[in-house]
């Protein structure tokens, strides 16, 4: 397979159409070719089973077009960062050598997705290791990005998905077992209507913060590389 530019690791399904899933978009749009790896499949998930929760995600990886979406079916909510996972990981990252990888913030409520980060961030490192596995060649990602949505954090930079953002949420809404309306567990989980007022609420409020419509907001850990100050956005004024 020919290597992939981005990557977007995540701990569930659907957790990408929520957090990036306008960026990767907005990438396959510009040609590059973008791809998915959900680290779980929902298995403690009150609604809906792995299986369906699998078909769904290649439904919204449709929608977002993405050349390629897997699911390494780990643990789902014991999520955990083991020299076993971080070599399957890892040896995914050397298979589908991508230049740039999106990882979950650092910090979070729910522990798979701060483990996630910590998991994917050390098994991009490991995946340049020659020795670490001498059938497959190493491949280290070029630069790691985080997707901080789900943190409540001031981001490094945000992307305008002001043109993706519909997409995005059809994408988020092929998750039928779990925005479906009128599904079992109905008081638990919010309605359709809700979560597209919430998901815009938040898209608005990081558009906002660059002087667009809708937002998608990430951190960098190095300090931003800028080569022309004079095109320099946003506004200040
Ligand atoms: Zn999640």
């Amino acid at each position: 397979m020919k290597p992939l530019d981005l990557l977007a690791i995540a701990a569930h399904p659907d957790d990408v159409e929520q957090t990036c899933g306008g960026t990767l978009l907005k990438m396959a749009e510009a040609g590059y070719r973008t791809g998915v790896l959900d680290l779980t499949a929902g298995d403690m998930g009150t609604r809906g089973t792995p299986d369906l929760r699998i078909a769904e995600s290649e439904a919204a990886a449709a929608l977002m077009l993405v050349k390629w979406r897997g699911n390494l079916r780990f643990p789902d909510a014991r999520l955990d960062n083991s020299i076993a996972a971080r070599m399957t990981l890892a040896g995914k990252i050397r298979e589908l050598r991508p230049r740039v990888v999106i990882i979950p913030y650092w910090e979070a409520r729910h522990p798979d997705h701060y483990r996630a980060g910590e998991l994917a961030f050390e098994a991009c490192f490991l995946a340049g290791l020659k020795k670490l596995d001498e059938e497959t060649e190493p491949h280290r990602p070029f630069k790691v990005i985080y997707s901080s949505l789900y943190a409540n954090v001031i981001p490094s930079f945000v992307v305008d998905i002001s043109a993706q953002f519909d997409r995005r949420m059809q994408a988020l809404l092929a998750y039928k077992s779990q925005y479906g309306d009128g599904q079992p567990g109905s008081d638990l989980f919010p309605s359709q209507t809700e979560i597209r007022e919430r998901l815009a609420a938040i898209a608005r409020f990081y558009g906002n913060q660059i002087g667009v419509k809708y937002g998608e907001p990430f951190v960098v850990k190095e300090t931003m590389k800028v080569d022309d100050v004079v095109t320099l956005g946003p506004r200040t004024f």
